[in-house]
């Protein structure tokens, strides 16, 4: 395995682009970049962004495109993802940030995949409305998978609890907006030669077995 990888992870809310990104970031030694968590993080704080970040979550809406490109461009910055790489897992969702990310990676070598994991609707649904998540770090349970003690998180010891946007209505405003928004850029990433389709439905290490096979492939024939 060659450590270093500049990885964004697509897919529906449900299909387990946390649970593969943190095994990813793991097993190729990068950061891994959730705007999802850094956003929670800020609505925690309490800050007047994070105030205004909490309005558009909890209602299932997208962040504007510029508040989210700001966080993204100053989180790559950073030596470890400048030097090392990232797997990125929540970004892009639009098209016009898929394009300000190709444009702050050129000079750096470029994306070298994009990954989808691929879940049918029925079952991202049973997952989402299920859902249980560590406020701190973002690990996810499910009421039928919960941690080893009661609502505390294994890796970390946080409070796991009800995401405040895994309720009937915003879990469906999300699904209608991975629609119109995030699929479309597999479509973006597709004739750039950049896309690789893992399925994403059975056991967590399974899906990451498929995922490094596809990933490894995908720099293999890059490299040639
Ligand atoms: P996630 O944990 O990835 O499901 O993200 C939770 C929420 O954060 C989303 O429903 C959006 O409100 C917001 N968010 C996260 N990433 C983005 C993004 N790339 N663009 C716009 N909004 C985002």
């Amino acid at each position: 395995m060659i450590p270093g990888v500049r990885l964004v992870l697509l897919g529906k809310q449900g299909a387990g682009k946390g649970t593969q990104a943190v095994k990813l970031a793991k097993h190729y030694v990068v950061p891994h970049i959730s705007t999802g968590d850094m956003f929670r993080a800020t609505v925690r704080s309490g800050s007047p962004l994070g105030e205004k970040l909490g309005y558009f979550m909890e209602a299932g809406e997208l962040v504007p495109d510029a508040v989210v490109i700001e966080v993204v461009e100053t989180r790559l910055r950073e030596d470890d993802s400048r030097t090392r790489g990232f797997v990125l897992d929540g970004f892009p969702r639009t098209r016009p940030q898929a394009e300000e990310l190709q444009a702050v990676l050129e000079p750096l070598g470029g994306l070298d995949v994009a990954l989808d994991l691929e879940v049918p609707t029925d079952i991202v649904m049973a997952r989402l409305s299920g859902r249980r998540a560590c406020s701190q770090c973002g690990a996810n349970y499910h009421v039928e998978a919960p941690p080893q003690v009661e609502w505390t998180c294994d890796v970390c010891g946080g409070e796991v609890v009800h995401r405040a946007d895994d309720t009937p209505d915003a879990i469906a405003r999300r699904l209608a907006l991975y629609e119109q928004e995030t699929e479309p850029l597999l479509g973006f990433y597709r004739e750039l030669g950049l896309l690789c389709v893992v399925e994403g439905v059975g056991l967590p290490n399974d899906v990451f077995s498929r995922a490094v096979e596809a990933v490894d492939a995908r720099r293999e024939r890059a490299r040639v």
